[in-house]
């Protein structure tokens, strides 16, 4: 289970090992790129806001949870046509006010979406 050295990309400039773009601290990147993926995202969510919606969470945690999935809660709160899908490895958690509007399964991922397959 670990990774050879060599595999680990690296920055073509001065040869830093890459990481992910995280929100852990001040160097989260939000370049052109990605400020017209959130404005698309946005709009998207603004249109169907009334409609049927299936907010699809898959392996979220708690890390960040402000970014999906408290939003995703808050989005199914507000819409009565809107269901909350969510499948994780030992937090396939809602809260309460969503439950019914809820679908949440404990596991793999990868064996989830094989098994509904
Ligand atoms: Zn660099």
């Amino acid at each position: 289970m670990r990774i050879p050295s060599e595999l680990v990309p690296k920055c073509p400039k001065c040869g830093q090992p890459l990481t992910m773009n995280l929100r852990s601290d001040d160097k989260f990147v939000e370049d052109e790129g990605w400020l017209a993926a959130a404005a698309r995202y946005e709009n998207f969510l603004k249109e169907k806001q009334d409609e049927n919606v299936l907010f699809l969470e898959l392996g979220v945690g708690y890390n960040t949870p402000s970014i999906i999935k408290y939003p995703f809660w808050r989005m199914t709160a507000q819409n009565p046509r809107a269901t909350y899908a969510c499948i994780n490895f030992g937090e396939p958690l809602c809260p309460t006010e969503i439950e019914r509007q809820s679908i949440c399964i404990d596991g793999d991922i990868g064996r989830v979406l094989r098994d509904l397959k």
